[in-house]
């Protein structure tokens, strides 16, 4: 590996089946961009995407465009266009709402289900992890706060207690399946067998996982699942996120957030709400259409391919990028904190540095695009649709150049966003 030139990465890309993708993303020249598990690039389908929904669709058509454009089916559309790259069936998914507001209606509704459970009042704690994202923790927080039953958080510190975290007293774990930090990668499926061997429901936060990983939610026999539209999966800044809830639990699926999108009849207009069946139970209220519509774009390039051999790729660019950097940076204290077992990665490669932010910023000013986040971690993401072998070599040697030269600036003032 460390023989390997950068005529030898050149070569990976021509006989790479994902590269012609490439030519579907705008993304500007010069610009090396390894942050699309923060905010995917911009599909080019977008740009036209959007002039149609705000010149025809609002702009002429207007209140016409729900039934014509199809806006009110738009969440369950592309809920049942994302499907199978979680491995969920028809009418499972929905496109709605932020992750944190989808976590908000999984937990409230896994909590109701449990305490049908006959030894309900011993169950008391959700476990998670203490390096999850933080809204996942705040979220859980913030609900069972306001229940007043007594649950309480569990956080464990490596994905080694969980076994003994999960017992009689788990009400819920709710796990995020690739730490957006490390980029370790849970094993779905034995941990899911676990927590129900124990009594326990399981949610998992696929935000660093879709479009990244392969996914398979119904043989994994998970019990909800949410997730972001705007990383992996490339609908755009903020755009709105996902919520899988499998068909065995749709008709006992009661979260508080009901509105009347969830409705049986929503234009009944009836005085007192009665939750629809289906997936769209699952729904709140009226959704940013501008940019939920954006999302099919981002979706559209991933039914062009397939996640076995998205996942192949990711992998063969991840331990590409460990290698280079490894090999030609290994005399500086970066340390590698993303597993080097396959079987146990996302798509993403951190390391530490004791300087961490301004290498980060020293590499964008460079045009190498990763980011930063505490302590001490640089986190590069890497998208295989749009990223080539070379840019791999090309962010490595810039990255050397930068630790070699020692060309950052360590008092930098940091931005609001790192
Ligand atoms: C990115 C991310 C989120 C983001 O939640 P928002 O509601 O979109 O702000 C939540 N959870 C995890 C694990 C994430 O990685």
């Amino acid at each position: 590996m460390t023989t390997l030139t950068r005529q030898d990465c050149i070569a990976l890309d021509q006989h790479d089946k994902l590269a012609p993708l490439r030519e579907q993303f705008s993304l500007p020249d010069g610009m090396i961009y390894l942050d699309g598990n923060s905010l995917g690039a911009q599909p080019k389908a977008a740009q036209q995407r959007a002039q149609d929904v705000i010149q025809q669709e609002w702009g002429t058509d207007l209140i016409k465009s729900w039934n014509k454009a199809g806006w009110f089916d738009l969440p369950s559309r592309l809920g049942n266009l994302l499907a199978p790259l979680i491995g969920a069936k028809e009418n499972e998914v929905v496109v709605t709402d932020s992750t944190s507001i989808n976590l908000f209606k999984a937990i409230a509704a896994a909590l109701d289900i449990q305490v049908n459970n006959p030894e309900h009042t011993k169950r008391r704690t959700i476990v998670t992890e203490r390096s999850n994202f933080p809204t996942d923790i705040y979220m859980a927080e913030g609900l069972t706060r306001w229940l007043d039953r007594g649950y309480r958080l569990h956080l464990v510190d490596s994905p080694e207690e969980l076994s003994t975290a999960i017992n009689q007293e788990t009400a819920l774990v709710m796990l995020t399946h690739v730490n957006y930090r490390s980029g370790y990668l849970h094993d779905m499926q034995a941990i899911t067998a676990h927590a129900h061997a124990q009594g326990a429901l399981c949610i998992w936060d696929l935000a660093h996982s879709a479009g990244a990983v392969e996914v398979d939610l119904n043989a994994a026999h998970a019990d909800f699942a949410v997730g972001c539209c705007y990383k992996y999966l490339n609908g755009g800044p903020g755009a709105p996120a996902f919520i899988w809830v499998p068909q065995r639990h749709q008709a006992h699926f009661n979260h508080p957030l009901s509105g009347w999108w969830g409705h049986a009849t929503p234009f009944s207009m009836a005085p007192s709400f009665e939750a629809t069946k289906g997936i769209r139970r699952a729904l709140c209220g009226t959704q940013p259409i501008v940019s939920l519509a954006m999302i099919e774009c981002g979706l559209a390039i991933f039914a062009q391919t397939s996640m076995a051999d998205i996942r192949l790729k990711s992998l063969a660019l991840t331990d590409l990028f460990i290698a280079l950097a490894e090999g030609r940076c290994g005399h500086h204290p970066l340390k590698l904190v993303t597993p080097r077992n396959q079987q146990q990665r996302g798509s993403q490669a951190s390391f530490t540095h004791p300087h961490g932010y301004a290498v980060v910023q020293a590499l964008i000013e460079r045009g190498v695009v990763g980011d930063y986040r505490e302590p001490e971690i640089m986190r590069f993401g890497f998208t295989p649709l749009y990223t080539r072998f070379v840019d791999v070599w090309d962010a490595v040697e810039i990255l050397r150049d930068i630790l070699d030269q020692q060309s950052y600036q360590v008092d930098l003032q940091r931005n609001a966003v790192t």
